[in-house]
């Protein structure tokens, strides 16, 4: 035997039983998004690098340490696996002019791709479900991508999370707010650590982010965004918060939310829960007014949320019993000519839409009613050279202690179906 070779660090199988919840999940995703007249745009894997510098920023953890970064040696480009949906979706917008045709509201799902440390609810190659609506100026659309994550929740069966929300004004207020932070922490810089000392320089407000605890007391004193914001922004912000009040979806202000991409302007939101340990953000998103035109665009204002889904799913499971997905129909079968019939049988069983599993397995009689039983089928249809000839089946169900009958395959059907 050789060597087995490994799946990379990071990068999960999802298997079978896990499979199950996943397209769950995707089914309640692609209604959800339906009712509210999202449409599917899908981009590719791989981007220009300078796409996510761009559009991300330079000095955020994503460019300077995450992402996977190569050269295309047949043309020295440098290619990336994206981080993220936005910058692609955006990109893919202006490329095919689709915002000439007035606003759109987009959706995707897909994987991307991190190099960060694996732990639970943190992986290299990971799962999102992006909405972006692009074009959109007014309050209502930052309060709608709030509400209909709240109607995605209780579909789910999700209850333990929380929505928390901020304002990061515009640039100026930003620009202002920077030059009080970088102030404020260096007056400080004694108490920093390694990671926030380096963002002083770079990207003061992530400091603002840092999960380590011998930091909060400092960030807690740490002068406020909320005192730099411009009445436009202030009073979007407002509109945003009476939407959601009227929509009955409770949330939390937070004025230490800065999101860790560099794109955003005005509102930030995050959904959080405490059912995850550390890993608790499922679902994050905001407005960036100034990124379609940053990425070559006619500027439009926009906003957007992704939504993590391995750690929905974890919370998905929590919340739910597993109902496994089983066939209707397995079908045993015994000698040569019963196989071949065995097999127009289970194709014809399907043109009645039934699921349907053959035993291929060669095995004996007795071990293929075991594998009827085990696979959760509730009727086993059992053929034998002698049903073969006669052109019949077998119809034994295998809950409850029906009896078995032999008939045709029109009213093998019928039985199945419970007619
Ligand atoms: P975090 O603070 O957990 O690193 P983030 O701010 O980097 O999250 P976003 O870029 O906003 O995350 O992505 C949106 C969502 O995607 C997150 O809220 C999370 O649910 C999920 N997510 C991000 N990175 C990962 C990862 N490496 N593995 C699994 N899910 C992830
Ligand atoms: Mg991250």
């Amino acid at each position: 035997m050789s060597e087995r070779i490994q799946a990379v660090r990071g990068m999960n199988d999802v298997l079978p039983e896990q499979a199950q919840w996943w397209e769950k999940f995707e089914d309640c995703v692609r209604d959800w998004l339906h009712a509210y007249s999202y449409k599917t745009i899908r981009m590719p894997v791989l981007e220009r690098t300078e796409l996510f510098v761009r559009a991300i920023g330079e000095v955020t953890d994503i460019v300077e340490k995450e992402m996977y970064t190569f050269v295309d040696e047949m043309n020295g480009e440098s290619l990336t696996l994206r981080p993220e949906g936005t910058a692609s979706c955006v990109r893919a917008a202006i490329e095919h002019n689709l915002l000439y045709a007035g606003p759109q509201r987009l959706c995707y799902m897909g994987p991307m791709f991190r190099h960060e440390r694996p732990q639970k609810g943190r992986y290299r190659q990971f799962h999102q479900v992006g909405v972006e609506a692009l074009g959109y100026a007014g309050p209502d659309i930052d309060a709608e991508h709030m509400v209909m994550c709240a109607r995605l929740w209780r579909t789910l069966g999700i209850s333990d999370v929380t929505l928390e929300l901020n304002t990061l004004g515009d640039s100026e207020a930003r620009k202002r707010f920077r030059v009080r932070l970088v102030e404020y922490f260096s007056g400080h810089e004694a108490a920093l650590d390694a990671d926030s000392k380096r963002r002083l320089q770079t990207n003061p407000l992530r400091i603002l982010d840092s999960k380590n605890p011998q930091m909060q007391t400092l960030i807690a004193d740490a002068p406020r965004l909320l005192d730099d914001i411009d009445d436009a922004s202030m009073q979007h912000f407002e509109g945003v918060q009476a939407l959601l009040k009227a929509a009955n979806v409770a949330f939390t202000l937070n004025n230490r939310l800065v999101r860790g991409l560099d794109y955003y302007n005005r509102t930030v939101f995050e959904w959080v829960t405490a059912s995850l340990g550390a890993q608790g953000t499922v679902c994050a998103g905001g407005r960036y007014d100034g990124l379609v035109e940053q990425i070559g665009g006619k500027a439009a204002p926009a906003c957007g949320f992704a939504m993590g889904v391995e750690r929905l799913l974890e919370l998905m499971q929590h919340a739910q019993r597993a109902e496994p997905r089983a066939a209707d129909v397995y079908v045993v079968h015994q000698g040569a000519a019963a196989a071949r019939y065995a097999f127009s049988v289970a194709e014809a069983l399907r043109n009645d839409d039934l699921a349907v599993g053959l035993d291929c397995s060669g095995a004996s009689f007795k071990s293929q009613m075991k594998k009827a039983d085990g696979s959760g089928a509730r009727f086993a249809v059992i053929i034998g050279d002698d049903e073969a000839a006669a052109q019949q089946l077998t119809v034994k169900p295998l809950r409850g202690n029906g009896e078995q009958t032999r008939c045709a395959l029109a009213q093998a059907v019928d039985l199945i179906r419970g007619k």
